[in-house]
């Protein structure tokens, strides 16, 4: 087989009925600038987390919307809550809030 230097991902089904909303809803009642998120990125391209590690804010934000919440508690404790998304952000999310809120909601069943 010729390699091209990467691959395809493996194709994965999100079934949103299936998905569990609670947590994101709860996270809006918490911060409610979380619903102006447009999810641009400019917190996931200005992360110091990121520069050390995997962690992607915007994937886990991205998730968290869709209610899949399995892997990301451990995800979330990359962060640092230095705020410099905070900084950034164009939609003034209150993105540090927003972190420790998710990390709450996730310990509740
Ligand atoms: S920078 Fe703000 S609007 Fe953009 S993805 Fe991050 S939280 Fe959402
Ligand atoms: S507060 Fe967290 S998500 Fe935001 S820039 Fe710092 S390490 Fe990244």
């Amino acid at each position: 087989m010729i390699s091209f230097g990467f691959s395809l991902n493996t194709s994965r089904t999100i079934d949103i009925d299936a998905d569990n909303f609670d947590k994101c809803h709860s996270l809006i009642n918490h911060v409610p600038s979380y619903k102006r998120c447009i999810g641009c990125g400019g917190c996931a391209a200005t992360c110091s987390a990121q520069q050390h590690s995997q962690f992607n804010i915007l994937k886990c934000n991205l998730l968290f919307r869709r209610g899949e919440y399995d892997t990301l508690s451990n995800e979330l404790d990359k962060c640092m809550l230095c705020g410099k998304c905070l900084l950034v952000c164009p939609r003034n999310v209150n993105t540090r809030a927003m972190i420790i809120s998710m990390r709450n909601l996730l310990k509740t069943k």
